[in-house]
């Protein structure tokens, strides 16, 4: 005998078996037994959750000679005739095949004739949305001259395509999509009834990957059981739904609580290497937060929706903040907007993993208005020191600032800061800089991320080229963190070294790496630099963010009055300029 789908065996045959539809259920067994059933209904609700089938016993119950508190017997000629598809008063359309007007006047048509054996003649339309526009005129004139003995189901999962003038002529019924704790119950029941075995994890998965359809969550066991050897095993779950175990999830979550990058990196690099796709891993991440979430707030009710409460999961909960969370599910969600239409959404779970890592620290550090308060306090400082700088120059032609300082001082970070920025070899890169090179890579520089293994193209991600030279090339980092872990790995520095040494001929440069934080006070204390050094510039940074605009090169003027001319530029454009002192 030919193998049979579990949807089919399992197929509910009384209202009671219907999973998760009480509410419906009862109501129209109440219908049955009282004989106030309704000319039309429309079942609506998401795939798989039982409307068909809640349709198909409708039919039997009402036809059935021996109906029992208004479920079928399942064993009388009628119900078995129904049950087998071979009784003619019960007609099944499928709309999605049969959309056509032809069809539905033959409907109305055959609709006028009384049922020939049964006490009611039932039409199932299922997919009813999918009728043509004359499709639906025709069917409305049959509802409008509503017939004793016919009764119309019609069921859709997307009831807003339904014109009101139908709907309105319908009892209406709302199918809820299925607890996983439900799913997972039926899954066990099956599995005990079949004698097969199974590990229970290995359900969850199902159910979840399910999404509420019972239909579908018996098509995914069907797989897991011609996969596995025996027993259904957690493994064999995930294989079929590419689902991650709870244990990957909170292994990625836990380093990204813990600020961990490269560990969270590693574990991301894992789940997608175990070939799961990234927006899946993204709504399976977000409902993994939303979880822990809202265990915080009300752990009985998680726990009865989902099987994901495991020990880990509770440790999870209690190490991460709802603040943290808040943040967390935020990024996710700003990221499932930027991957839906883009063909690299590995990149976008990179950076989202780093930028989770990082907003998880942000809680740490102060909030961010009293780092601007302390920026703006820092550069009037500045421009006063500045300003009596320029006047001092103007009037004696020499700086009030004391000795020049022939070495560049570190620049120093507002908060505490772990990487320290190679100032030096910063100003070696800007003192041969061009704005040809800088074009140059980037140009390439997508080019150059995709040539990146991934955890080095998920640390190249956010960051920028802002300045190159014939052999040097300055790269700013969106994070700290991430810079000084790009700062310390050597196999990145070759990678970019010879990978862009393939793809702009004869150019090999050096990286050198900033926090983007500190490169216009790098670019400005340079400018102080090269006038103190009476140096030469050729630096031509990239305009950004109209913070300051250096300027190009000039002609033969002596150090000081390039400063002065420099200067009066700045401040003629009411920029800011910084001292480095
Ligand atoms: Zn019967």
């Amino acid at each position: 005998m030919a193998y049979q789908a579990l949807y089919r065996v399992w197929r509910s045959q009384r209202f009671d078996d219907i999973v998760g539809q009480k509410a419906v259920t009862q109501t129209l067994k109440n219908a049955i037994v009282s004989h106030k059933t309704s000319h039309a209904y429309l079942f609506t609700g998401p795939r798989g959750t039982g409307k068909t089938s809640a349709a198909k016993i409708f039919a039997k119950a009402i036809n059935c000679p021996n109906s029992k508190d208004g479920e079928p017997c399942n064993h009388c000629e009628m119900c078995q005739s129904i049950t087998a598809g071979t009784q003619e008063d019960v007609i099944e359309i499928d709309a999605a095949s049969n959309n056509g007007v032809e069809e539905i006047r033959f409907i109305r048509d055959r609709a006028n004739y009384a049922p020939t054996k049964a006490a009611y003649k039932v039409y199932i339309i299922d997919e009813v949305h999918m009728l043509s526009t004359g499709a639906f005129n025709a069917l409305l004139k049959t509802l409008e001259e509503p017939k004793e003995s016919v009764i119309f189901i019609l069921a859709t999962t997307e009831p807003h395509k339904i014109p009101a003038t139908i709907i309105s002529r319908t009892q209406r019924f709302d199918f809820k999509r299925i607890n996983a704790s439900d799913i997972v119950e039926h899954l066990e029941f099956i599995l005990k009834e079949t004698d097969i075995a199974y590990e229970e994890p290995a359900l969850g998965v199902i159910a979840r990957a399910a999404e509420g359809g019972m239909r579908d969550a018996l098509s995914i066991l069907d797989q897991a059981i011609s996969f596995s050897e025996g027993t259904i095993t957690l493994d064999d779950a995930m294989q079929v739904t590419g689902s991650l175990t709870d244990e990957m999830m909170n292994e990625y979550l836990n380093a990204c609580v813990k600020k961990e990058v490269p560990k969270a990196l590693e574990s991301l690099n894992k789940i997608l290497a175990a070939g799961k796709e990234s927006r899946r891993f993204l709504e399976d991440l977000l409902q993994y937060c939303r979880d822990l979430l809202m265990y915080q707030q009300a752990p009985n009710l998680v726990t009865e929706q989902t099987s994901s409460v495991t020990s880990a999961f509770i440790e999870l909960s209690e190490s991460v903040s709802a603040d943290q969370l808040f943040q967390m599910i935020n990024i996710l969600s700003e990221t499932q907007n930027e991957i839906r239409f883009t063909n690299s959404a590995t990149i976008y779970l990179e950076v989202a993993t780093v930028k989770l890592a990082q907003s998880s620290s942000l809680l740490s550090h102060q909030p961010v208005s009293t780092v601007d308060d302390q920026l703006v306090k820092q550069l009037q400082q500045e421009i006063a020191q500045l300003k009596k700088e320029i006047n001092a120059i103007k009037k004696n032609g020499v700086s009030t600032s004391g000795p020049s300082q022939p070495q560049p001082q570190p620049v120093h970070k507002k908060q505490a800061s772990t990487y320290r920025v190679p100032t030096e070899r910063v100003y070696n890169v800007l003192r041969e800089a061009t704005r040809q090179h800088l074009n140059h890579v980037k140009e390439v520089w997508d080019d150059l991320l995709m040539s990146l293994s991934v955890t080095q193209r998920a640390m190249l991600k956010a960051s920028e080229p802002v300045a190159a030279g014939p052999t040097g090339l300055v790269i700013a980092f969106d994070y700290e963190i991430v810079c000084q872990r790009a700062a310390n790995d050597e196999d990145l520095k070759l990678s970019v070294h010879n990978n862009l040494s393939q793809m702009i001929k004869d150019y090999a440069p050096e990286p050198v790496y900033i926090t983007r934080e500190s490169w216009p006070e790098i670019r400005k204390s340079y400018l102080t630099h090269v006038k103190e050094e009476g140096t030469e510039n050729s630096f031509a940074p990239e305009e950004s963010e109209g913070e300051i605009e250096l300027l190009p090169q000039e002609q033969e003027t002596s150090s000081e009055e390039t400063v002065v001319a420099k200067a009066e530029e700045l401040f003629g454009t009411e920029s800011v300029t910084v001292v480095d002192d």
